[in-house]
């Protein structure tokens, strides 16, 4: 069967041909279902000269018309939502029902993004000299450059796309080559929704892209998700480019148990947060931190809901886990699990072992406990379904063990002690803490950010903090001027 051509859209119009290219699987088949165009220098510099020349037009377009687009994409993607979910499922593999979810989470950030007039509120101060008043306003940043992971081709373009376009910048987006396809669906939404052609372009491609874009004069700002080693570059060199930039990594959460708390709620909480997308979330939780005798209980717990999960087609109503996105990670994150006895960890259960019918990267789910600190299960950043667990004595020595972690991405706590709770959120070093909440993905209204290896860059990423990355101030000082008062006057102006 011929394969379909997933091209760029620049300035609203298909291009891209047939000259290098990149395979798109579907994960629960194995099969290469379609090729994407990997963008060349050309290209690239097509795309960010589109969203120049659609600048002048989309800053000077009134707030109320930029709101109305943005309410017009909810709607459409409302609408159009089990489309996008089957296209998602179909590339990425994670199951429907989750795709949905990830589509759900992107939309409060279109519906944030639409209170734009109320954002992009400036500040007046009257006579602060006599006669004179100072206002300031924000103005867009210009053209932003979104790189964007394999693992929220829906949510994490959305995280960018909504706020910069809101905040009247052009936008370059670079999406996953191996999940392409929701990029291109949710542009030709926008453009049904009346966004004008080339305020919002998308280009394919890998390193040649990226490079492209992080040179370019022409980029002003570039947001991006991925892994902390790239995170780590794309801002070095954006930076050192002279662009504002902020670049989102890897991570390694964990769930710290006391011992006071709820096991039956804990063991699910585990389970739905270790496993759920196939560990292949960025705040999916990798370690959890058994405090005092609660592993005993705890591991036994975990253990015995694992053989229920279902593992298999996304497109399954029945599956509550897909495939991995690709074989060869699928063998890195095996390589893990089967060298983790000879590091001194015991491995409860085994999900290497598990078969699968036909060619799907499918693996089944895994639990490693007595992990330590020096363990490559521990250091790594594994995004896969593998849940180590470390015991620790003490409170102190859980906090002690996710402060001295690089990563600082998300953290949870499961207790019943509102006391203990109140302290976690004081000392411990992450960016988004969850009180008996796993995954503590913020809503809309706030942002989104981890410390350390997890963020490059000071601005977290969507809410209000994108309304701060992606315009300038200008702050205007006036004075209306009296022509009998005009003095020549030298000095330093001073107010008085
Ligand atoms: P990745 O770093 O491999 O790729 C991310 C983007 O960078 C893609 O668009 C890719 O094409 C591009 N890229 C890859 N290699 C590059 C290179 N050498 N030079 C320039 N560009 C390059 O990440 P991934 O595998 O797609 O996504 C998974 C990673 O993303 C995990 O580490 C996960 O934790 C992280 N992630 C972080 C967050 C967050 O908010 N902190 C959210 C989602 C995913």
């Amino acid at each position: 069967m011929p394969v379909a051509l997933i091209r760029h859209l620049i300035d609203g119009v298909e291009h891209g041909e047939l000259v290098r290219t990149g395979p798109v699987f579907n994960p629960a088949t194995g099969e290469r279902q379609h090729e994407v165009v990997l963008g060349s220098v050309a290209d690239v510099e097509a795309a960010i000269a589109a969203a120049r020349s659609a600048l002048p037009g989309w800053r000077a377009t009134s707030l109320t018309k930029r709101a109305d687009v943005l309410f017009r994409l909810r709607h459409l993607l409302t609408e159009r939502s089990a489309e996008l979910a089957a296209i998602v499922t179909s590339e990425h593999g994670k199951v429907l029902s989750d795709a949905a979810g990830e589509i759900g989470r992107g939309l409060e950030n279109v519906e944030f993004a639409s209170g734009l007039i109320a954002q992009l509120k400036g500040e007046f101060s009257q006579q602060v000299s006599t006669g004179v008043d100072v206002h300031s306003v924000k103005q867009p940043v210009g053209v932003v450059g979104c790189i964007t992971p394999f693992n929220f081709p829906v949510m994490v373009p959305l995280w960018m796309v909504a706020s910069a376009i809101a905040c009247g910048n052009t936008v370059v987006l670079k999406p996953s080559e191996k999940d392409p396809s929701a990029s291109v669906f949710l542009a030709r939404l926008f453009l049904e929704a009346g966004l004008p052609a080339g305020v919002l372009n998308v280009v394919h491609g890998d390193k040649v892209a990226v490079d492209t874009i992080l040179d370019s004069p022409d980029v002003d700002a570039v947001s991006f998700v991925g892994s902390t080693p790239i995170a780590r570059s794309i801002y070095q060199r954006a930076s050192a480019n002279g662009k504002r930039v902020q670049a989102l990594g890897g991570a390694k959460n964990h769930m710290v148990v006391l011992a006071d708390a709820d096991i039956d709620a804990a063991a699910d909480a585990a389970v739905s947060a270790a496993y759920g997308s196939a560990g292949e979330r960025c705040m999916a939780v990798s370690v959890l931190v058994a405090v005092g005798d609660v592993g005993d209980r705890l591991v036994p717990a975990i253990a015995g809901r694992l053989d229920a999960l279902a593992i298999g087609d996304g497109t399954d109503a029945a599956s509550e886990m897909g495939p991995l996105i690709t074989a060869e990670h699928r063998d890195k994150v095996a390589s893990y699990v089967a060298g983790a006895e000879a590091e001194g960890a015991t491995v409860v259960v085994d999900g290497t072992a598990k078969q699968f019918d036909g060619d799907g990267f499918f693996i089944g789910v895994s639990l490693i406990d007595h992990v330590g600190t020096g363990m490559r299960v521990y250091t790594d950043e594994i995004f896969g379904p593998v849940l180590s667990v470390v015991r620790v004595a003490t409170y102190e020595d859980a906090v002690a063990l996710v402060n001295s972690n690089r990563y600082g991405n998300g953290v949870a706590l499961f207790t019943r002690d509102g006391g203990a709770a109140r302290q976690f959120e004081f000392d411990v070093e992450v960016g988004m803490v969850g009180i008996n909440v796993p995954i503590p993905v913020p809503v809309g209204a706030y942002s989104f950010g981890g410390w350390k290896d997890s963020l490059f860059g000071d601005s977290h990423i969507y809410g209000p903090e994108s309304f701060h990355f992606y315009t300038r101030s200008k702050v205007v000082t006036t004075r209306w001027p009296d022509p009998l008062h005009s003095t020549i006057e030298l000095a330093f102006p001073g107010n008085s």
